[in-house]
């Protein structure tokens, strides 16, 4: 007999696949950016004035003239049409992670039935799609359900292909017939021009006399996984969860080390290639890929750009992932731990802030303690983190995150700064009153005269750290890889805004008192590094140790899952945090928290009636089977007075009743709905739900180590994993 039907067709088709016809591969010159309606294309198409206009709102923010918006409008028009576009949207982006558009179409038709296109500033401007069915919080009642998308000039215009038609697509905000922001892209744009406005208080006391606009900077590097599109197809949980919720630990996992780095398979290289072809259409700057440390995962990261642009960029970066892997027959999965055993996912979001005038404002230079504005924005930064660690963990928290954080793979749930050798001991001495000098990196001798010398970085890495300074800005190590990069950026650019100002208001003191301005600048990272210095820590952030020392110590937060996380939100200092600094009011923010614990709850319930379900009518009946087959066998056996040994039955039918007992466990407690309140229902489904699933989840991993593999109705994780 064969192995389980699904299975044995699964296999058979990977090894006769035919790979996917690729056309020859075009100059990068020639593809860059040919389907983005960016300022070189409107250059080209405005006037001069109309075209000032645009560039000075897309480099400062300043607001656009209507009249300008309709030329605008007719340029980008006739430029999509000469590219076969019939259809526009306004895409945007709920407080969910997912990425929303509704079309229409260019035509109207006169009076003689004749089709005529129309597409005028004030269609460019506002779109009004019946949004009420996306998650608002209590933002929005049903019945007064008008939400409107507006154009954000800032992040260009692009044309998306299927096989046969193109649309428009025009980046907006979405917000409500009040005005309340209702996604996630009016509060990045808040938080950026809070922390801009900060910034340049502390710039211009600190007596620079020209200060562009500052603005922040997103380069966000996505893990992901790959696997044949004929194992995701037969497995339920994969389809529907994203992740396995069954799969017992193959023979062979990530404990070679030999997927990391190592060449690419040539299939998941065509992919990549076909992949970035369509990124670099989109003007989207795919720089490295590689293969990441689990069997079947891998890794794009996309040179940075501003936060805003960056931040679309990585929602349209996840929609090709997914469309593309489809078309080579592959699943890409996103999620943060697909595969139980083997490393999960994230998504490192590398963040700066800077401007034309001062530069990178996170670049130390060769000596840092000579470079003040250096130190006074780094300072803010480590006193953000100090302040809102339990907040950066909740724009963190999902269901699916949670697998990953604090597992020995991803860094802690607890939020700490990693500022490597050189900025520790200047920070340190900052606070001891005692700063002279900063180390510098050396050259890096390989000891080989045909290797030539280069210079050493000042400090090393440290993978274990959640935040850390990577020479030139801060990396945020503990995203989730499905998530959108939007919330992690309006934290950090918040968190900065705040200090900058608190910084602001101590300069204009020690100022006023007579002090020059280096030696006041040095005297409030002096009294700032004593009162938050407690949160830099260059240790080992997986171990043991630390967990103790950071909380018992050090004062910090450990929040290890997001039900512990998520009612950050509520709190006093975080909702005067976001209203002082004018990125959300209250009712925004307490919006955000109820979206956020919906989403939590609802994965974490579909997850568990998908347990119930699959042990039910996949696991359950493979046991039997099982059980049937072996005691037809015995009982053959018999009549021939041979005794076939029970034990392997007795187990199978001993694991296959304890996973039905636990299975009527979960049921029952899926049934359970009545909370006190949220913080309460969460905390429920993260620890009673989540530990009954993890039960049920045993057994019916012992049952496939024990069950025929022919009769094993799920793909098993060595060939999801290592089948390509
Ligand atoms: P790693 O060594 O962490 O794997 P990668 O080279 O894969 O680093 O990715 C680093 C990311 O950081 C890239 O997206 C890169 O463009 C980005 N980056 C570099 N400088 C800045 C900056 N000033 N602001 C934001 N992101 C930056
Ligand atoms: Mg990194």
């Amino acid at each position: 007999m064969s192995r389980n039907e699904a299975r044995v067709q699964a296999v058979s088709q990977i090894v006769n696949r035919k790979s996917k016809e690729v056309a020859m591969p075009e100059p990068l010159s020639k593809i860059w950016a040919t389907d983005v309606f960016n300022l070189a294309k409107m250059e080209e198409a405005l006037s001069k004035k109309a075209f000032k206009a645009v560039k000075t709102t897309v480099q400062t923010g300043a607001p656009l003239d209507p009249a300008t918006a309709d030329v605008v409008a007719a340029a980008m028009k006739d430029w999509a049409l000469t590219k076969g576009v019939k259809f526009f949207s306004h895409i945007f982006y709920p407080m969910t992670n997912a990425t929303a558009e509704k079309h229409d179409g260019f035509i109207i038709t006169n009076s003689d039935g004749n089709q005529i296109t129309e597409f005028t500033g004030s269609l460019l401007i506002k779109g009004e799609p019946d949004g009420s069915s996306f998650p608002n919080g209590s933002l929005r009642m049903t019945n007064a359900a008008r939400g409107y998308t507006a154009w954000d000039p800032t992040s260009p215009a692009y044309i998306m292909h299927t096989d046969n038609g193109s649309t428009l697509m025009i980046p907006s905000v979405f917000m409500s017939w009040t005005g309340e922001a209702l996604d996630k892209k009016i509060p990045l744009l808040r938080s950026n021009s809070a922390m801009n406005k900060a910034g340049q208080r502390v710039l211009s006391l600190m007596g620079e006399s020209e200060i562009a606009a500052l603005n922040s900077s997103c380069g966000a590097e996505q893990e992901y996984f790959l696997i044949d599109a004929n194992f995701a197809n037969s497995r339920p949980d994969l389809l529907l969860a994203g992740r396995t919720l069954f799969g017992a630990p193959p023979a062979k996992g990530q404990q070679f080390d030999d997927h990391y780095f190592a060449a690419i398979p040539e299939r998941v290289q065509v992919f990549m290639q076909d992949l970035e072809d369509q990124l670099y259409r989109l003007g989207i700057p795919a720089k490295t890929h590689h293969n990441e440390v689990a069997p079947g995962q891998f890794e794009i990261a996309p040179y940075f750009e501003a936060a805003n642009v960056a931040s679309d960029h990585q929602q349209l970066l996840m929609t090709l992932l997914k469309l593309t892997a489809k078309r080579h027959g592959f699943v890409c999965l996103l999620h943060e731990k697909p595969f139980a055993g083997v490393n999960g996912s994230g998504k490192h979001v590398n963040w700066s802030v800077g401007n034309a005038t001062q530069g990178n404002l996170l670049d130390p230079g060769n000596t840092p303690h000579e470079n003040i504005n250096f130190l006074l924005f780094c300072g803010a930064v480590i006193r953000g983190v100090h302040l809102y660690g339990p907040l950066l963990r909740a724009v963190i928290a999902s269901a699916s995150n949670d697998h990953r954080l604090g597992a020995n793979e991803a860094p802690p749930a607890i939020l700490s700064v990693y500022l490597g050798d050189q900025l520790e001991r200047v920070f340190s001495d900052i606070k001891d009153g005692k700063l002279l000098t900063s180390e510098v990196g050396g050259f890096m001798d390989s000891g080989l005269s045909q290797i030539l010398k280069f210079e050493r970085d000042p400090g090393d890495r440290n993978r274990t750290s959640p935040f850390a300074f990577t020479g030139n800005r801060f990396e945020f190590r503990a995203v989730g890889s499905s998530a959108s990069v939007s919330g992690p950026l309006v934290a950090m650019n918040t968190m900065l805004a705040d200090s900058l100002n608190w910084i602001a208001d101590q300069l204009e003191t020690e100022i006023g008192a007579g002090s020059e301005q280096p030696e006041a600048a040095i005297k409030v990272l002096k009294t700032l590094m004593e009162s938050h210095g407690n949160v830099v820590f260059g240790g080992d952030g997986y171990s043991s140790e630390w967990h103790r020392l950071a909380v018992e110590e050090r004062g910090l937060k450990n929040l290890p899952t997001s039900a512990d996380a998520l009612p950050a939100f509520r709190d006093e200092a975080v909702i005067k945090l976001f209203s002082s600094t004018g990125v959300l009011t209250p009712v925004e923010l307490e919006s955000r928290f109820e979206v956020y614990s919906e989403q939590y709850l609802l994965s974490i319930e579909v997850e568990a009636k998908l347990v119930v379900d699959m042990a039910t009518t996949m696991v359950y009946p493979a046991a039997v089977e099982y059980l049937s087959q072996i005691s037809s066998t015995a009982s053959s056996m018999a009549a021939l007075n041979i005794t076939l040994d029970s034990g392997v039955a007795s187990s199978v039918a001993e694991q296959a009743n304890a996973m039905m007992t636990a299975v009527a466990t979960l049921s029952s407690a899926l049934e359970v709905h009545e909370f006190d309140s949220t913080e309460e229902h969460m905390q429920y489904a993260a620890g009673t739900l989540r530990s009954l699933m993890d039960e049920v989840r045993s057994h019916a991993d012992l049952l496939e180590s024990l069950v025929a593999d022919h009769l094993w109705p799920l793909p098993k994780y060595a060939e999801m994993l290592f089948i390509k």
